[in-house]
């Protein structure tokens, strides 16, 4: 299965065909056969704006999970808050995706119930799901709560629910065969909409464009934030950094 929205839609047409109905992490149980889509936002905000669109010509609601504590993206960011916003009111789920190893804590509920207001600030709506970024074994074998929200790595998520991921562009299981294979009554499947574009990409191009992307944003930031940013570089400089000319 390559990462082309495409393999998605087939994803989609076979979950369907199977009789899984989608749900979310409130009422999947009122169905024999659901399954969960979430996407985790590790770098980048436009690209899972674009794949909630997706979802939705595809008649879809999702679950994305927002990291706050990144240095790849800002939350904050007027037009990043009016996209969040947005994806809420176009009927997807947003939660919180929380890196543990940001803070030196002990106890992560303080850090955890303040990254939640902030996020529902953000929204200008409640925030009920929590998902960490990269869980330590920890994390994943303690079954851990915390008021207010669901973690979507409790046991009832992640060992009761067949959990499927297409992390760092790898399927460790195939979902086409999970869902054909009718073993599995129950599916959460993690999509991370980096990976996916309208064809497929080779993962180090992704990558590398990722990078060198970057700079070309960091100049239209200068630009919008001190006089005259020609004098120091112009765009022409700029957009070879970027292109790497
Ligand atoms: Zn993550």
């Amino acid at each position: 299965m390559d990462f082309s929205y495409s393999s998605y839609e087939k994803l989609i047409s076979l979950l369907k065909q199977y009789n899984y109905s989608i749900t979310d992490y409130n009422n999947y149980k009122k169905y024999e056969k659901s399954v969960i889509l979430r996407h985790d936002i590790d770098f980048s905000i436009k690209d899972s704006y674009k794949f909630s669109l997706f979802e939705e010509s595809l008649g879809i609601k999702s679950n994305y999970f927002v990291l706050l504590s990144t240095g790849f993206y800002n939350p904050m960011e007027k037009r990043v808050r009016k996209m969040l916003r947005d994806m809420h009111n176009r009927g997807f789920t947003i939660g919180l995706h929380f890196d543990t190893t940001a803070y030196d804590n002990t106890d992560l509920n303080k850090p955890i119930q303040s990254e939640k207001h902030i996020l529902e600030e953000i929204l200008e709506a409640p925030v009920n799901l929590i998902a960490f970024h990269r869980p330590a074994p920890t994390a994943l074998a303690n079954n851990l709560k915390f008021p207010g929200l669901i973690n979507v790595y409790s046991k009832e998520f992640f060992h009761d629910c067949k959990y499927c991921s297409d992390s760092r562009f790898f399927w460790r299981d195939n979902p086409y065969e999970l869902i054909t294979s009718q073993k599995y009554d129950r599916l959460q499947i993690l999509t991370h909409a980096f990976c996916w574009a309208e064809s497929d990409r080779c993962p180090a191009h992704v990558y590398k464009s990722f990078i060198s992307q970057a700079s070309w944003e960091r100049y239209k930031y200068l630009t919008e934030n001190i006089r005259n940013p020609e004098e120091f570089i112009s765009e022409e400089e700029a957009r070879k950094l970027w292109l790497n000319k």
